[in-house]
C-alpha cells in the first residue's frame, strides 16, 4: 500500500474541499511571489491582506470577531500546505498564536478591537518575549513596562529591546512581555499590546541575515520610552504574563510539531519524484538498494509520525492536549525533520545543494524548528517533568 501523504485522522469533506482552496491559492498566489520575498527578507503587507481576504488567517478566531469560526484542523490545512511546498515567508502560525493570546486571555473589548484585523490581515501579529539576554530563560527578561501617564491619561511606559522577532518588520500588532514589578519571576511579568502604526519611542531593527526562512521578516524591536493606554495591558491584570504564556504552549508546539511534518512528507514527495527520474550507472536512482532502503526508513519515520501527530490535533480540538504531549509533539517533530530533510538531501546529490531546488531551501528552514518555540533540551526537560 503506497504511503497517502494528506491522509488525515481528523479529515472530512469540508476540510479536504478547503484543503484544495487552500493549494490552489498558495500554487497560484504564493509559490510565484517566493523568490521575490527571499530576496526582500519579508512577504509584504499585501500577500496578508490577500490572505485575510480569502479567509485564510486566523481560521480557528470566532465569528464573532470576524473569524471564520473554524477550529485548529483549518490552521493545521494552511500551515501543512505551505510547508511541503517549502514556504517559510508569511509567519501565519505567529500571526495565530497572537489572536489566541487575544482570544484566550484579552478583555471582551480588546479582542473586538483588535482581532478582526487580525483576521482581515490589516494587523500583522507579533510577540516579542526574547530579548538579547534572555531566550530559554525568560524569567530573565529585562524589559520594563511602568506605570505613567499622557497628557493625564493612564497607562504604562515601555522600555526595553527584543530580538529573533518573527514578523517583526510587518508587525502592526506587537505583543510585548514586559516585567510590570519588581517581584522576581514569572509574578512580575505582564504582556502588552503595542500597535505600531505611528507609535512614538517603537523602532524596528535589522531585518534579521538568518541562513533559512529567507522570506520570512525576523527582526529586532526597539521600546524607547513607548506609552500604551491602561487597556492595552493584555487580560486587564498585572502579573498573568508568564500564566498567560504557559497555558497557550500546547497550541503553539502542536503547529511546529505540524509543520514538521508536512515539511517531511513534502520531501519525501519530491524525493520520490527525483530518484525514480535520475540516471545513474545505467538505471534510475531508485533501483538502487541503498535508495530504496532510505526511502523506506523515511516513509516508515512518516507513517509513525502520522499516527502520532494527528492524534495530537484531535486532543488539541477535543481541548485535552497536555503541554508534555505537546512538548514530545514539538521534540520528535523537529529532530525527524532534520534528519529526513537530511536524507533526502543527500538523494538528491549536488543538485541537493542549490538553493532553486526547493529541497535545499527545506533543508536551511528545517534547522530553527529545534531552536524556537523552545529549543529540544527545554521540551526534554518539560517532558521530564510530568514523568
Ligand atoms: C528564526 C527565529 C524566529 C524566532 N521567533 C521568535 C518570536 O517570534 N518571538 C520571540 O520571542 N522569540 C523568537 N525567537 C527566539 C527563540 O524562541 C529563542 O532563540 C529560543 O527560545 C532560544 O533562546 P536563545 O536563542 O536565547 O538561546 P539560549 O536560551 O541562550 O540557549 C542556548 C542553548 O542552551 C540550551 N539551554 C538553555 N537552557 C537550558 C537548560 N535549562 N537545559 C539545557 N539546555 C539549555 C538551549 O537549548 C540552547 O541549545 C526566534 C528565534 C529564531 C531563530
Amino acid at each position: 500500500m503506497a504511503l497517502d501523504l494528506l491522509k488525515r485522522a481528523w479529515s472530512d469533506p469540508d476540510l479536504a474541499a478547503y484543503r484544495d482552496a487552500a493549494a490552489r491559492f498558495i500554487e497560484a498566489e504564493m509559490l510565484p511571489q517566493d523568490e521575490a520575498a527571499r530576496h526582500r527578507g519579508h512577504v509584504g503587507h499585501a500577500l496578508w491582506r490577500r490572505c485575510g481576504e480569502l479567509g485564510f488567517l486566523c481560521a480557528d478566531i470566532p465569528e464573532q470577531y470576524g473569524g471564520a469560526g473554524g477550529d485548529f484542523r483549518h490552521e493545521a490545512v494552511f500551515y501543512e500546505e505551505m510547508a511541503r511546498r517549502a514556504l517559510t515567508g508569511l509567519g501565519a502560525s505567529v500571526h495565530t498564536i497572537v489572536a489566541h493570546y487575544l482570544l484566550n486571555h484579552g478583555t471582551e473589548a480588546q479582542k473586538a478591537r483588535w482581532l478582526p484585523r487580525m483576521v482581515s490581515g490589516q494587523l500583522v501579529g507579533a510577540i516579542a518575549m526574547t530579548e538579547p539576554g534572555a531566550g530559554s530563560d525568560l524569567q530573565a527578561i529585562r524589559t520594563r513596562a511602568e506605570r505613567g501617564e499622557r497628557g493625564g491619561e493612564p497607562g504604562y511606559r515601555i522600555n526595553g529591546s527584543k530580538t529573533f522577532i518573527t514578523n517583526g518588520f510587518l508587525a502592526g500588532l506587537v505583543l510585548v512581555v514586559a516585567r510590570t514589578s519588581a517581584t522576581p519571576g514569572a509574578k512580575g511579568t505582564s504582556i502588552l499590546v503595542v500597535e505600531t502604526d505611528a507609535c512614538a519611542g517603537f523602532r524596528v531593527g535589522r531585518v534579521l541575515d538568518k541562513i533559512g526562512m529567507k522570506a520570512q521578516d525576523t527582526s529586532e524591536l526597539f521600546f524607547d520610552d513607548v506609552f500604551v493606554p491602561e487597556d492595552h495591558l493584555l487580560g486587564g491584570r498585572e502579573g498573568q504574563g508568564f500564566y498567560q504564556l504557559m497555558s497557550d504552549l500546547p497550541y503553539e508546539r502542536l503547529i511546529i510539531g505540524v509543520l514538521a511534518l508536512a515539511a517531511m512528507e513534502g520531501a519525501y514527495a519530491q524525493t520520490l519524484a527525483y530518484v525514480q527520474e535520475r540516471q545513474a550507472f545505467g538505471a534510475p536512482l531508485a533501483a538502487l538498494q541503498h535508495t530504496r532502503f532510505k526511502l523506506a526508513e523515511v516513509a516508515t519515520t512518516l507513517r509513525v509520525g502520522r499516527s502520532f501527530i494527528d492524534d495530537c490535533v484531535q486532543q488539541l480540538v477535543a481541548g485535552t492536549l497536555d503541554t508534555a504531549t505537546a512538548s514530545m509533539a514539538k521534540l520528535w517533530a523537529s529532530e525527524a525533520q532534520g534528519r529526513v530533510i537530511d536524507d533526502c538531501l543527500q538523494m538528491f546529490g549536488g543538485y541537493g545543494y542549490m538553493n532553486e531546488y526547493p529541497i535545499a531551501r527545506m533543508f536551511s528552514d528545517a534547522r530553527v524548528q529545534r531552536i524556537y518555540g523552545g529549543a529540544s533540551e527545554i521540551m526534554k526537560e518539560v517532558i521530564a517533568r510530568s514523568l
